[in-house]
């Protein structure tokens, strides 16, 4: 075991290679407050990655509904069981990850679904934490709430799937830090799928190999966002490259957001894989419950995002998610206009700031039928 840092749990770890980050590190952000749940995006994946035989099974990208949904079943509360007690003080994480918690003879601390598990991708859909009572107000956080969580592979700066693989199929690609699993060199052990706390590695039982998100390379190097981002309804996705904290540069839209407002934060931060998918929490949830799933800076983050309506740059950059087939790497605003860029300045896109309202006459003369407008 190699000791490295991860600024996720603001202190070092064991793993089972040395620290080797790649050049660039590809990454998102998702606002969860957005995310309706129309599947869009895993009907994206599916379509194009994972319709052949024996993939049927296989959602790289899946939108399960919290607290109860779950793909496969239990992948989240199983583990975070088996890890033990998981404190946080200052900032700093005091319990151990997955990685320190591996039993004796084992690189990571994991478990294999059964099939069954698989059986059912929306079991939970819907459903709310609470009964909804007669005379009951929305106040935040909500007495009686739910969300969407949509997630893919977090191209972790330390992937358990990696770690555990004895083949040394599963690699990071220098250029831009995206995992990858060498079909060829796979013999279908399982172990990555055993030891991937988010359980995003699948076993392909025609090919008798596994296979994961690939956070759609042939686009990224074509500049192009993936196609669960493009194809998002809702559009809570952006996609871009993140910085280590101390070279985070606020121009650029990703470490904006992770590292300068911190209104962005990693999911099960705590498993100690530094993941690079970050989610805008949802503000109508218990704050007990998003820190478990998001770390000890969720309060922080769901005041920031409240405050927004009166903080222009960081709501004006949230109107560019969703709004570019490009990757956007910078960004800056100019008074009402928010304008994504290259690297070299040259203008990708330009959205308004605030988009106007039309207020239309509940009788439209003109093309004689009466309309109702939202309150
Ligand atoms: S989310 Fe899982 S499959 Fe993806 S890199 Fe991390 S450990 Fe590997
Ligand atoms: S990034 Fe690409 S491969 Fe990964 S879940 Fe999204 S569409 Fe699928």
């Amino acid at each position: 075991m190699a000791i490295v840092y991860n600024w996720q749990l603001g202190r070092t770890m064991s793993y089972w290679y040395p620290e080797h980050r790649p050049q660039r590190q590809y990454a998102a952000v998702f606002d969860l407050n957005k995310c309706i749940a129309c599947q869009s995006c895993t009907l994206a994946c599916k379509t194009t990655w994972t319709s052949g035989k024996g993939q049927e099974y296989m959602l790289w990208n899946n939108v399960e509904s919290k607290p109860y949904g779950s793909y496969p079943l239990a992948w989240d509360s199983k583990l975070l069981e088996m890890l033990g007690p998981q404190t946080w003080k200052d900032g700093k994480y005091l319990g151990r990850t997955i990685f320190e918690a591996a039993p004796a003879g084992e690189r990571v601390l994991g478990w294999r679904p059964d099939d069954y598990d698989y059986a059912f991708p929306n079991t939970g859909e819907d459903d709310c934490a609470g009964q909804v009572e007669r005379g009951l107000a929305l106040n935040l956080p909500h007495a009686v709430w739910f969300f969407y969580l949509p997630r893919i592979c977090n191209h972790c700066t330390y992937p358990a799937c990696l770690a555990a693989c004895p083949r040394g199929s599963i690699y990071k690609r220098p250029e831009d830090g995206i995992v990858l699993l060498d079909q060829g060199r796979c013999r279908g052990y399982r172990e990555c799928v055993k030891a991937c706390p988010y359980k995003k590695v699948f076993f392909n039982p025609l090919t008798g190999t596994s296979e994961k998100c690939i956070f759609c390379f042939p686009k990224r190097e074509q500049g192009l966002q993936p196609q669960c981002f493009v194809n998002c309804i809702g559009k809570i996705r952006l996609a871009g490259y993140i910085s280590v904290p101390e070279s985070a540069n606020p121009d650029n839209p990703i470490d904006y957001l992770v590292h300068v407002r911190k209104v962005a934060l990693p999911l099960l931060p705590q498993l100690g894989l530094e993941p690079n998918v970050y989610y805008i929490p949802p503000v109508h949830v218990p704050v007990r419950f998003l820190e478990q799933l998001f770390g000890p800076h969720v309060q922080t983050a769901v005041q920031t995002y409240l405050n927004a309506k009166d903080d222009p740059d960081l709501a004006g950059l949230i109107q560019l998610f969703g709004c570019a087939e490009k990757i956007v790497p910078r960004w800056k605003r100019q008074n009402d206009w928010i304008i994504g860029m290259e690297e070299d300045g040259a203008e990708i896109v330009r959205v308004p700031l605030r988009e106007p309202v039309f207020e239309r006459p509940l009788f439209d003369e003109r093309f004689q039928v009466a309309r109702h407008n939202c309150p």
